[in-house]
């Protein structure tokens, strides 16, 4: 089934910026075409704008077909995209599902495109006769994220799939914290659900925040969308070269160090169990804990005082009383949990 009728009629007939060079790669030598600089420097060229080595690196690693990959500057432009691939300014709108992410509202906003929130459940569960509810033929987009920012817990697949299939529009699925989970992804779902894109990132658990990678997982015709829509050296060269050298080397210090955070997760949250002024360390599966609790902007000031900063969560809806704290190093961890100690 196509998805042609969600798209932005403009996005549809838009033509995209396209530059002579993948024509004629490997067939020519002197290339004078886009008015680089011609001394070598290593990044005197623009950089390949599909990104075929790195995502050739991704699709082995996450079992998705080369034409399914999106690469963005981080998630986040992935986000801003397909809002701007599928909602008509000051028409349609977007769902979310707070307490949720707060890039999915921004980036609406910024598009002048409509937010409709329907909260989670108490258990933190999308409430799906409340979403389809909500939704008519202006609900474009359905932002879910799981594991879920602020508070931790995996979406229910049956959930996921339920959604998939009633919601009318296209379901986003931002996994940024899938790699801390025990769940598996939904990339599993999309040879089913045409109008699914899961989101995933380098910034979490790969520990490279800073190159700016982001990836988007959907069919090949959604792709197709993304890679008219996006500028068209998105990701550059250094970004492409690290990020690949990453996959090819590393793979094994990225396990060990995953798993020293999983072990530091589970140690936090035995440790934060036990204060007495703790009232609920709720379950996660991302690298951070939603932690209720009495005083939580006394805390909060307290941790500051002390040179910790974490993330002050208690006027989100649902997430009263809550601080959200990031699994840090050990020793981190450590002067974390001697400060609260001493409270
Ligand atoms: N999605 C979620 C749920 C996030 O928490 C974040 C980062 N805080 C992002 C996406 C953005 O990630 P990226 O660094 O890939 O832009």
């Amino acid at each position: 089934m196509s998805i042609n009728h969600l798209v932005r009629p403009n996005i549809l007939k838009l033509v995209p910026y396209s530059s002579a060079r993948s024509e004629f790669k490997g067939k020519a030598e002197v290339f004078l075409d886009a008015n680089e600089n011609p001394f070598e420097t290593g990044l005197n060229r623009y950089p390949d704008p599909l990104q075929w080595k790195l995502k050739a690196a991704i699709s082995n690693l996450k079992g998705v077909p080369v034409e399914q990959i999106f690469l963005g500057n981080g998630s986040d432009e992935a986000i801003d995209l397909v809002v701007r691939i599928f909602c008509e300014p000051r028409q349609d709108h977007i769902l979310i599902l707070p307490p949720t992410y707060g890039m999915y509202q921004v980036s609406a906003d910024i598009a002048d495109v409509g937010v409709r929130s329907v909260s989670l459940t108490p258990d933190f569960q999308p409430d799906v006769p409340a979403i389809l509810a909500a939704a008519d033929e202006h609900s474009k987009i359905l932002f879910i994220c799981s594991p879920n920012n602020p508070t931790g817990n995996s979406v229910d697949l049956e959930h996921i799939r339920s959604l998939c299939t009633q919601f009318k529009g296209v379901v986003v699925v931002d996994e940024a914290y899938i790699d801390f989970s025990k769940e598996a992804s939904c990339t599993t779902l999309l040879a089913e659900f045409p109008n699914l894109i899961v989101l995933q990132t380098f910034s979490k658990a790969w520990g490279m925040a800073g190159i700016r990678l982001g990836m988007a997982f959907a069919s090949p015709e959604i792709i197709q969308l993304f890679n008219k829509v996006k500028p068209p050296y998105n990701i550059n060269q250094l970004t492409q070269q690290i990020a690949l050298e990453a996959l090819e080397t590393s793979q094994d210090d990225y396990k060990k160090l995953l798993s020293i955070l999983l072990t530091e997760r589970e140690r936090l949250e035995k440790a934060l169990a036990g204060l007495k002024f703790v009232q609920q360390v709720y379950p996660t599966d991302a690298n951070f804990i939603l932690v209720k609790m009495d005083d939580p902007n006394g805390t909060y000031q307290y941790l500051v005082d002390a040179g910790i900063i974490v993330r002050n969560r208690n006027s989100v809806h649902l997430c009263a009383g809550s601080l959200r704290i990031t699994v840090g190093r050990p020793e981190e961890n450590d002067a974390l949990l001697t400060a609260l100690e001493q409270k």
